[in-house]
């Protein structure tokens, strides 16, 4: 298990090992939809964020 932080609200999000960019996981804190960006280091994104281009 890998451990980011919620770009919304800065809590822990834990991330499975065997995901890949492009994963969607979801913040059990505020339940934001998120995006992973980057694995290494792990970057969340909001999913919002991407769709905005
Ligand atoms: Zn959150």
């Amino acid at each position: 298990m890998q451990k980011s932080r919620c770009p919304i609200c800065n809590s822990d999000v834990i991330v499975d090992d065997e995901s890949i960019r492009g994963d969607m996981v979801n913040c059990s804190n505020c339940g934001s939809d998120l995006e992973i960006t980057v694995l290494h280091p792990l970057l969340l994104t909001k999913i919002e964020d991407e769709l905005a281009n």
